[in-house]
Order: C-alpha cells, then sequence, then structure tokens
C-alpha cells in the first residue's frame, strides 16, 4: 500500500480507502458476515481510511461496520462518518439535528470519537447553512473531543469550492468526478491544496457504471453514457481484462487525491481492489479507452439545488 497525507490534518491516509456504502445494501442485497470481511480484508491489506454515512441503507451501513471494526484497534484506521443526509431526499443540516447525528453515529460505530465528520452531499442543502450553522456546530464537537476534523462532500465541485474559500474545511470528497470517465476533480484539486484542504476521491467504478455487472438503475448517469461505458467494458473483455481494474488504478494514480474510496462487501473484490490499485495499467489498453469515452467525457449531470 502507498500512504498520502490528508491535507493539513497530520494524518497519512491510504492511497485507496475503503467505502462502506455497500455494507447498506446500497448497490443490492449484503451478507453481512461477508461485508464483516470485506472490511477487515481492506484494513488486513493496509487501507487505513474508511467512509460511511448514517444515510447508507438508512443506518445500515454503519451498524454493519460497527460490527466489523469491534475488536480492531482503534488507532490503526482513520474512521469518517458524515452528517445531514437521511432517509430518501431527507436532508437536515440544522446545528440540532447534526449534533444528535453524531451521537447517534458514535454508538452505532461502537467507537467515542470520529476522525472526520463531513456534511454529506452539500449541494442538496443551504450553503449559507452549512457555512454559518452545521460546521460551527461541528467545530463545537471537535473541541468537546467528538470528532478530530472536519469536511464536505458533493457532487458539484463549484459547491464544495465556495464552502471551502468561506469557512476553514480540513477535506473536501467528491465522487464520480475523476474516473475514465470525468476528469473535473483534478482540475479543481490545485485550489483546495492552496487552502490546506484535503482531497479526497470517491467513486473510481462510477458506482459500478465502469464494471462487468454495469450500473444499478438508480443512477444519474444519462443513457448515452451508459451505452459508452459498456462499450468500454465490451473493449476490456476482449482484451481479458476486467474493466474495474483499469478503472480502479487510473482514480488512484494521481497524487493530489489523498486518498480514493471504492466501495465493496465482498471480501474477494476488496482484495482485487487493493492489488488493482497497485497495479499500473496497459498503456495500449488505456490510450484506446480514451479514445472510445472522449465522446462523452466529463459529462456531468445535475445534482442539488439549482443555484448551488
Ligand atoms: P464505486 O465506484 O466504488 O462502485 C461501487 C460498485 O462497484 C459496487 O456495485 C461494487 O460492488 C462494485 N465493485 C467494487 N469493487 C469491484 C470489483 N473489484 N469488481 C467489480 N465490481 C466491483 O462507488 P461507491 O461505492 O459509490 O463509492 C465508493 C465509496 O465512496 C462509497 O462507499 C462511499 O463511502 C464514498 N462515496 C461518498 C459519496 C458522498 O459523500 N456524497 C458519494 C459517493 C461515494
Amino acid at each position: 500500500m502507498q500512504y498520502r497525507p490528508l491535507g493539513r490534518t497530520g494524518r497519512t491516509v491510504s492511497m485507496l480507502g475503503y467505502g462502506a456504502s455497500p455494507l447498506g445494501g446500497v448497490f443490492g442485497p449484503v451478507d453481512e458476515q461477508a461485508g464483516v470481511r470485506a472490511v477487515r480484508t481492506a484494513l488486513d491489506l493496509g487501507v487505513n481510511i474508511i467512509d460511511v454515512s448514517p444515510y447508507y441503507g438508512d443506518t445500515v451501513a454503519e451498524t454493519v461496520l460497527g460490527r466489523a471494526l469491534r475488536g480492531v484497534d482503534r488507532d490503526s484506521y482513520l474512521l469518517a462518518t458524515k452528517v445531514g443526509r437521511y432517509g430518501e431526499a431527507s436532508f437536515d443540516f440544522s446545528a440540532a439535528r447534526v449534533t444528535a447525528s453524531v451521537e447517534e453515529s458514535l454508538a452505532r460505530l461502537g467507537t467515542d470519537h470520529l476522525d472526520l465528520i463531513q456534511c454529506h452531499d452539500i449541494e442538496f442543502g443551504d450553503l449559507d447553512q452549512v457555512i454559518d450553522e452545521t460546521l460551527p456546530a461541528l467545530a463545537g464537537l471537535r473541541d468537546a473531543g467528538k470528532v478530530r476534523h472536519l469536511g464536505i462532500t458533493g457532487y458539484p465541485l463549484e459547491a464544495l469550492t465556495r464552502v471551502a474559500a468561506a469557512t476553514p474545511v480540513d477535506t473536501v470528497l467528491s465522487y464520480c468526478r475523476y474516473t475514465l470517465l470525468d476528469r473535473a476533480l483534478a482540475a479543481a484539486a490545485p485550489e483546495f491544496a492552496e487552502r490546506g484542504v484535503g482531497v479526497m476521491n470517491a467513486s473510481p467504478l462510477a458506482m459500478g457504471l465502469l464494471s462487468h455487472r454495469g450500473a444499478p438503475a438508480w443512477h444519474p448517469a444519462p443513457p448515452e453514457v451508459r451505452a459508452a461505458a459498456s462499450a468500454a467494458a465490451a473493449l476490456c473483455a476482449e482484451r481479458g481484462i476486467d474493466i474495474a481494474q483499469v478503472a480502479l488504478r487510473f482514480a488512484v494514480e494521481p497524487a493530489q487525491f489523498a486518498t480514493t474510496f471504492v466501495g465493496s462487501a465482498s471480501p474477494e473484490n476488496m482484495a482485487r481492489n487493493v492489488r488493482w490499485a497497485l497495479t499500473p495499467a496497459d498503456a495500449e489498453l488505456l490510450a484506446d479507452l480514451e479514445k472510445l469515452l472522449a465522446p462523452v467525457r466529463d459529462r456531468a449531470w445535475p445534482s442539488g439545488r439549482p443555484e448551488n
């Protein structure tokens, strides 16, 4: 495993992080025992940062993750969860709700502190509230020793950039924005780095789009992007390689990202993911994929309130 600094936090994290959303059944039914083994496999192979949210599986992912982490040395990994996004279309960034939410997450995760607490998908909230109310409430929890660092997450980079410019945050996380299909996070990263903000990449497989199984029905990508991703998967299959391997390595490579979170509830897939992250891609195949995907590159989809 390779490790990189997480902004100005003083912490060093594995270039591949474990994303726990599949533990909540977000991508399909989950065998809990396999999910627990997936977490342990990731940790055994050197992954030292884990991302989750009360939103994933309506708290199920946090509960399963808490079981998986029972008995693991608490100082051996960084635990990140989120506040503000809950059930379907349910957002609440108020100080009262996020304060209660952190306590609930601590109980589900079986710990007395979080290494990172993030405002989840801020583009669905009022950004002024996030700046003036949510982050100050979380800073109070930091002063009380319940959380160590503060971050924000979301899909549109404009919202993340605006909040990071207005108030100090330790990390930003965006997803599907640095993959074989999109490069926007790499372009935005230098501005975050100048502020000392750690940049975290997520969804290297574009939430399943860049896998042989394909994207789930709820995936927001437009049909032409889905079709191009299927064609890319077929090209990789012809060359005897899983597109997930190429996609994963591509996403983890830039050193400007502290980590890239990949999600899986399968121990076998997590072991493969670690191996793939460390294996350089075939240059010829990569060039052919770049050519094939060029017509749909950077085709972002709308997310959140129009004003954000
Ligand atoms: P991803 O790109 O990691 O894709 C996950 C999908 O790929 C799942 O269907 C999984 O089963 C499949 N997969 C994983 N490894 C595979 C392999 N080796 N072979 C074939 N298929 C494989 O997308 P993700 O899970 O959405 O993102 C990773 C993590 O990033 C999440 O779990 C979450 O922690 C974080 N994230 C955060 C936000 C946010 O804060 N707004 C948004 C998206 C993701």
